[in-house]
């Protein structure tokens, strides 16, 4: 079986150093098996530019070396296709309209609350029949398990396993408005695009089951999931900007070669026994997502800089 991966950001008009590590490695997953490296751009959210954002992450991958392969998918121009695949569900009867106003759940999560619940809708217009109430656009919810578990073999953390009962309400797969939510979209495009392996950070961990539930529901292939541990800095808090620049081309503004800024992302996390140095061919030869690490790692400005220095020093030698 092909090898299909793919980097799926949400527009924010630059591509962020976490995400770069996120598209390597699924660039080099698909490179090293001879496979696909896909780019989708999540623009649902039309308030944002996401036209912008595309030629950002292309500017940036120009710059790094990495290539994607085919056409961008951009999800804004896609909302016909998840349309229908909404009215699949509900005319299979595994998903409903629900007519809760805001106030109703409002008053629902203040209720579970005071009882120390979690908040979670309570399924009341699963198996409604009666008239709707009027003045009320309907949200579109998924029938989910309640019951059961769902589990699966993440490439990086092994088994993992939910409760449904835990996790799992019968969650909004369109909003009122009729636009369709983040699970919803990136199960039917991962499955249309035919990716076979997800990597992505783990800040996604808890939307798996909501999206294998949509897999199973559509009756699509599972992929494989890997999901990677986040980046911190140095004082262990989740890498933001205040522990340097978020940009990738911010790196060149301030003299970083690009071959040291992508060693040095492969490594935050990563490793091929007690190597430090990596071209991008390199890489490609001798990358394998089973060698992610399991914990966090810590962004490392003086890593940076040693990498940057090794390869200016190449440079030098090189030309000289
Ligand atoms: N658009 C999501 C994000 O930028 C990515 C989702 C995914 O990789 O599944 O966080």
């Amino acid at each position: 079986m092909m090898i299909v991966t793919r980097f799926a950001p949400s527009p924010t008009g630059y591509l962020h150093i976490g995400g770069l590590r996120t598209a390597l490695f699924s660039y080099l997953f698909a490179r090293k098996n001879g496979g696909k490296f896909l780019l989708r751009i999540e623009d649902t959210d039309l308030k944002r530019n996401s036209i912008e954002a595309a030629q950002a992450i292309e500017e940036a991958f120009k710059w790094v070396g990495l290539e994607h392969d085919g056409e961008i998918v951009y999800q804004s121009s896609r909302f016909d296709l998840y349309k229908q695949y909404i009215q699949k569900l509900l005319d299979e009867g595994k998903a409903y309209k629900c007519y809760m106003s805001k106030d109703e759940l409002d008053a629902l999560r203040k209720e579970q609350e005071a009882r120390k619940e979690r908040p979670k809708y309570d399924g009341r217009y699963r198996d409604f029949t009666g008239t709707p109430p009027s003045g009320i656009e309907p949200v579109i919810r998924i029938k989910a398990p309640t019951d059961g578990v769902i589990e699966f073999d993440d490439g990086i953390k092994g088994r993992v396993k939910f409760n449904c009962a835990d996790i799992l309400d019968d969650f909004i797969i369109a909003r009122s408005d009729g636009t369709p939510t983040y699970n919803l979209t990136v199960t039917i495009d991962d499955a249309l695009m035919g990716v076979t392996d997800v990597i992505r950070g783990d800040d996604h961990l808890s939307n798996t089951p909501k999206q294998i539930v949509l897999y199973n529901a559509f009756g699509f292939k599972v992929p494989k999931f890997y999901h990677v541990a986040m980046i911190n800095g140095s004082d262990g808090a989740k890498l933001s900007k205040r522990h340097g620049a978020m940009d990738v081309m911010e790196y060149k503004r301030l003299g970083y070669m690009p071959q040291a800024l992508l060693n040095f992302l492969v490594r935050l996390g990563w490793s091929h026994g007690d190597d430090e140095i990596f071209s991008l061919a390199q890489m490609r030869k001798c990358f394998d997502p089973t060698h992610i690490s399991k914990s966090s790692s810590t962004f490392n400005q003086s890593k940076l800089e040693w990498l940057n220095a090794h390869y200016i020093k190449e440079l030098d030698f090189d030309s000289g």
